[in-house]
């Protein structure tokens, strides 16, 4: 008897141990897994979070870090027992431990040289994933969209930026449809960072001493696949008050908030690096704002090597590579010369050069005493390889900038163009994403920014495409409602209101989606120009058009926010509130849902002032048609039969003309293209000139416009020319 209970004791003992080890051990594996940012591109790992807690998911903005950290391992065991999702996390730990120890093919034959000297990419803002607030909007998801291709190819790339606590606000409309903004502190701890540490293993803390004192940063690493990404954060002890609040908000403060921030992303990111124990061979400096980076570079290559100013700058320069997005004088940084003799004078000192000459780093003309210093100037001087961000904005460019180079013709003029593409794991639907892998080649996936795979697209059965097309299209107007009741809820409107918010727009109804920052260049309000015809359009009995907007304007850019508020007022005229919508507090995750489920993707800035867009690349790849001014990246795109156009790509001289001859195009592009194709329906329900076009749209866009083409472009013909070369010639 005594025997047999003892056996029986122990046991149960033994299964306890099991379990709890079981328990400890999935909720490592669950926390790997949220701590590398690789999972926003994985389907199947998002939804394995998601199934944890579907409603604590939605409300803690997809954020795995902070769905476990409300969660015991022993509960959590208990979770993954209930729904059998241990083999599932098994085997997504398992990928993800794959995908960081193999180098890519891709990377093996043509990234070479670069595997001993990785690429520093600087920027100031990383759009990753919506629950990561490091980013304000284009800029920004470029960034994280280059990260992650990178790290699909096996590109060797580390990234710096600058950690906002509080990072860009929060959008809320008023009654009188008035923007409002909200800044929320980011809890560190509820976000997939850590410190990053030097050899010894002990926190970094980086300097930089300007003439009014000494500014520190600690250093914060985020992953993202094989990327690993730098955060400097000037919130440390030893900093006065002011200065810990230095990186607490994006693009906030005055131009002496600028500078500084500036400084650290561009001097401290570089002695981050090296505190790490990085080296990079080459240096992209992702817009201006972080071109003090080169500086920091040269005084290196001075005090350690010996080199001289001139060949210091020679050799930087060499191995620096300047993307350029702003295709506007005004958009570009400046700093007058006491701004710069405060910041960059110890630095200067170092460099062993004149305050004229630093000044003269960042003028047109050296010589004029009156230039304040542009980090453009700065950049396009010293960096090797410059580009703008597509071909149209490149000829944009090169005519700014060619007074930098007079002795040539603006041809000639040494700024190049790679045009911004997607990651298109990121921004295509999974339901997508399952049609495809039904049709294309079975390696299509690795093979993504190859043009051929993409010729699949002609086997797949129109009716299946449609059906995949409703679905997400459904998903995107409960998204609508859900997201219009709130806001109605949150401005305490009566219930009837919020009623309507939950039946709002109709999934049977030709939807456009307009969603993008609301500066006044992009003409959100085009489209009203003429309301009674719009009413027309809208409201037509057999063939009706609703349209969803979204955007945040600058908080200082008051006729920004006139536009959203007009907008926003739509709702009260009962001609337009069935059908016109503005869902608050544009970031990610609201991009998404549109882009995945709008029938037709609308853009319409004044030309030639986009200087690529990216959002309607997205929404080509999940089967959206794009309508846009022939401006940025549509420019090159538009072949006639993979979307449609609005104007004829000339401009006016006078800007009012332009406005006129695109509103009058937009029109008749809707009511005479757009509309009759898309309600022509063949016996089965299927449209089938809309479908086939939705087909030419696909083939010929998604791999030209993906990040994985982007970043193969920027390897080819940036990084490797600055990675090899010089050295050998310099003996
Ligand atoms: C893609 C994206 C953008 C950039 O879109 P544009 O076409 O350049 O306007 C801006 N904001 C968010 C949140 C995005 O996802």
């Amino acid at each position: 008897m005594a025997g047999s209970t003892d056996t029986l004791m122990s046991k149960v003992g033994e299964q306890g141990i099991s379990n709890s080890l079981s328990a400890e051990t999935m909720y490592h594996k669950c926390l790997t897994l949220a701590r590398n940012l690789w999972w926003t591109w994985q389907p199947d790992v998002i939804n394995l979070f998601r199934e944890l807690d579907p409603i604590r998911w939605r409300q803690l903005d997809h954020n795995p870090v902070a769905l476990l950290s409300e969660i015991t391992p022993e509960r959590l065991e208990i979770r993954i027992s209930e729904l059998s999702l241990h083999s599932r996390i098994n085997q997504a730990y398992r990928r993800l431990k794959e995908y960081l120890s193999e180098r890519p093919l891709w990377a093996r034959t043509h990234a070479g040289v670069l595997g001993s000297k990785p690429v520093a990419y600087f920027s100031l803002e990383y759009g990753i994933h919506e629950s990561v607030p490091i980013y304000s909007g284009g800029l920004g998801v470029l960034s994280g969209d280059h990260c992650k291709s990178a790290s699909d190819l096996g590109v060797p790339l580390v990234a710096v930026g600058l950690f906002y606590d509080q990072g860009y606000f929060k959008q809320h409309l008023n009654h009188d449809g008035w923007q409002e903004e909200e800044y929320i502190d980011v809890r560190v701890e509820k976000l997939p960072l850590e410190l990053a540490t030097d050899e010894e293993g002990k926190p970094i803390i980086i300097q930089i001493e300007t003439r009014t004192g000494v500014l520190k940063a600690k250093v914060w690493l985020m992953r993202v696949g094989r990327v690993n990404v730098y955060l400097l954060d000037t919130d440390v002890d030893g900093n006065n008050p002011e200065d810990r609040d230095l990186t607490s908000r994006l693009y906030g403060g005055d131009n002496r908030t600028r500078i500084r921030q500036e400084l650290v992303v561009g001097v401290g990111g570089v002695r981050a690096l090296r505190a790490v124990g990085i080296k990079p061979g080459v240096y992209h400096l992702n817009e201006g704002h972080s071109a003090f980076a080169v500086l920091e570079v040269m005084r290196e290559r001075i005090t350690d090597d010996g080199l001289s100013f001139h060949d210091a700058f020679r050799e930087t320069a060499h191995s620096t590579v300047f993307t350029t997005h702003t295709p506007v004088e005004a958009g570009h940084d400046r700093f007058d010369a006491g701004l710069i003799e405060e910041h960059l004078g110890p630095l200067r000192d170092a460099l062993k050069i004149s305050h004229d000459q630093l000044m003269g780093l960042g003028r047109v003309n050296p010589n004029d005493g009156g230039e304040t210093f542009c980090m453009t100037v700065l950049a396009l001087k010293c960096s090797h390889k410059s580009n703008a961000v597509s071909a149209l904005h490149g000829r944009v460019t090169r005519n700014m900038w060619s007074r930098l180079y007079s002795w040539r013709i603006e041809d000639e003029v040494p700024i190049g163009h790679i045009t911004n593409g997607v990651h298109i794991p990121t921004w295509l639907a999974w339901q997508m994403k399952l049609l495809y892998d039904r049709y294309f080649p079975p390696d299509w996936y690795r093979r993504m920014g190859e043009p051929e795979v993409w010729e699949g697209i002609f086997q797949v059965d129109p009716g299946e495409l449609w059906e995949t097309h409703l679905t997400l299209k459904t998903q995107l107007i409960s998204f609508v409602r859900r997201r219009v009741s709130r806001q109605c809820r949150r401005r305490e409107e009566p219930d009837e209101v919020i009623e309507m918010a939950r039946s709002v727009l109709d999934p049977t109804v030709l939807t456009i989606g307009f969603g993008r920052r609301f500066a006044t260049y992009k003409r959100a309000t085009l489209l009203l120009t003429d309301e009674e015809r719009l009413n027309r359009i809208l409201n037509d009995p057999h063939r009706p058009v609703q349209f969803i907007f979204a955007g945040k304007a600058h908080p200082q850019d008051v006729p920004g926010k006139e536009l959203i508020q007009r907008i926003a007022n739509l709702r009260k005229d009962p001609r337009f509130a069935q059908r016109i919508v503005f869902i608050e507090d544009y970031d990610i995750n609201v991009c998404r849902h549109m882009v995945q489920g709008v029938d037709v993707w609308l853009n319409n800035p004044r030309r030639p002032l986009e200087a690529s867009g990216t959002s309607g690349q997205k929404a080509v790849l999940n089967g959206a048609l794009h309508m846009s001014a022939l401006d940025g990246w549509w420019a090159e795109a538009y072949d006639g039969s993979n979307g449609f156009a609005i104007g004829s790509g000339t401009c006016h001289a006078d800007f009012t003309v332009t406005d006129a001859r695109d509103t009058q195009s937009l029109y008749e592009v809707l009511e005479n293209l757009v509309v009759p194709m898309f309600y022509d329906f063949d016996e089965n329900g299927l449209p089938q000139q809309w479908l086939r076009r939705m087909m030419n749209s696909i083939s010929s866009l998604a791999w030209r416009f993906s990040a994985h083409r982007m970043v193969a472009d920027y390897v080819r013909q940036a990084y490797l020319p600055a990675a090899g070369g010089l050295s050998s010639s310099m003996g």
